[in-house]
């Protein structure tokens, strides 16, 4: 038997080696961001996330803008709705 245990031993410190390894590796890798047009690698401060590329900065502005419109437009809709119900129960129903 003790052939068997001399290799489990050999086993376990390379399932050992292998974790350390892979551990170390992933704090090898600095924090970061990604530019979220190009992917590109930017400083984790960067604000907006875009790298410096002039492109990427008008691709950005331009989501910003489509973005905003789209959240103006999910309160505008309800708010239509309401004002429907509003007129439906106040006037509609009336006389
Ligand atoms: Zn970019």
């Amino acid at each position: 038997m003790a052939k068997g245990s001399k290799m489990a031993e050999k086993i376990r410190s390379n399932v050992d080696r292998v974790r350390k390894q892979s551990k170390t590796d992933l704090k090898s890798v600095p924090p970061h961001r990604h530019c979220v047009i190009c992917r590109s690698v930017i400083r984790i401060d960067a604000d907006p996330p875009i790298c410096s590329n002039p492109e990427c900065l008008a691709k950005h502005s331009k989501n910003e803008r489509s973005r905003k419109q789209l959240s103006v437009l999910m309160y505008i809709f309800p708010a239509i709705a309401v004002l429907l119900v509003i007129l439906n129960v106040t006037g509609g129903g009336g006389v």
